[in-house]
């Protein structure tokens, strides 16, 4: 589980019909910008929170 990328540094490649396209500059994965707004939100916390306990 420590090897999943959260995409933190993306680049808007492509812009269509009001969705932007984007890729991570870290794992080069293309979503759309939606995505990954809605998929960061709460999931991202929740494995900081873990990481930090277990590395203190
Ligand atoms: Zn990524």
């Amino acid at each position: 589980m420590e090897n999943v990328c959260r995409h933190t540094r993306t680049q808007v490649i492509a812009r269509r019909e009001g969705v932007d396209y984007v890729r991570c500059q870290d794992c080069g994965q293309v979503f759309e910008a939606d995505d990954l707004e809605s998929a960061s939100e709460g999931d991202d916390e929740e494995q900081r929170g873990v990481g930090h306990a277990a590395g203190e």
